[in-house]
């Protein structure tokens, strides 16, 4: 199995053979085709087995076949949404999808707390393909009313079990009531307790479920 199997586009292969990755990882090969075929996916995966790039590569190529709508404000509507836990993932994540995004012409961005809301208020209201972010400050920046999710196409729970286990629940839930029902939509936890099946069994819709 390698990349082009997978049915990557060349500019995705190329920014991955470029940082040496010559064969997908389990999660990667199960992972790619389902999220490329427009499921929903329950993942089971730890990391450190390239479950980043299982979602933002497939994320990426679905982006850049389609065209990008305008978001309230007249900016770029943020077509996918990546939750994570940390703001250590949320900027890994989001240098990933830079790296792995680097020969298409998608924009990203990250927000998370800690740091000053001004400068993501521009970012978020100027509009980007791809926001990943931390559940508080999102909710703070919808709170202000400088956020518009109703563009979002693809969803991504990324480490629920840890987003859950620092009290975001409530923060997630929130977020889930202003993105649009119509989405695809992405989970993936490396362990799973009740609260993670009940928040899978809320959000995703026929999923595949892949574990590795
Ligand atoms: P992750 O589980 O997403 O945190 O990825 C763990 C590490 O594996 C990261 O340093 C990636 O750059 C690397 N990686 C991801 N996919 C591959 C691959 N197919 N081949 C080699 N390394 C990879």
């Amino acid at each position: 199995m390698n990349f082009e199997e997978l049915n990557l586009a060349p500019a995705i292969v190329k920014a991955v053979h470029e940082l040496g990755y010559e064969t997908p990882t389990a999660i990667q090969a199960q992972a790619i085709p389902v999220v490329l075929d427009g499921h929903d996916m329950l993942g089971g995966a730890q990391t450190g087995t390239g479950k980043t790039a299982a979602f933002v590569l497939p994320m990426l190529q679905r982006l850049s076949a389609a065209e990008a709508p305008k978001n309230k404000f007249g900016g770029k509507g943020i077509r996918a949404l990546v939750l994570t836990p940390t703001r250590e993932l949320a900027a890994q994540v989001e240098e990933s999808v830079r790296t792995y995004g680097k020969y298409l012409e998608l924009t990203s961005t990250v927000v998370f707390g800690g740091v000053g809301m001004n400068p993501q208020i521009t970012k978020v209201k100027k509009g980007v393909d791809i926001l990943v972010a931390t559940p508080g400050r999102l909710l703070d920046l919808l709170q202000q009313g400088v956020l518009d999710l109703g563009q979002v196409q693809i969803l991504v729970l990324d480490e629920a079990d840890r987003m859950l286990d620092m009290g975001f629940i409530h923060d997630v839930k929130k977020v889930l009531a202003v993105v649009p029902k119509d989405k695809q939509s992405l989970l993936f936890s490396a362990t799973f307790s009740d609260e993670i099946r009940d928040l899978a069994d809320t959000l995703l819709k026929n999923p595949q479920s892949i574990q590795v």
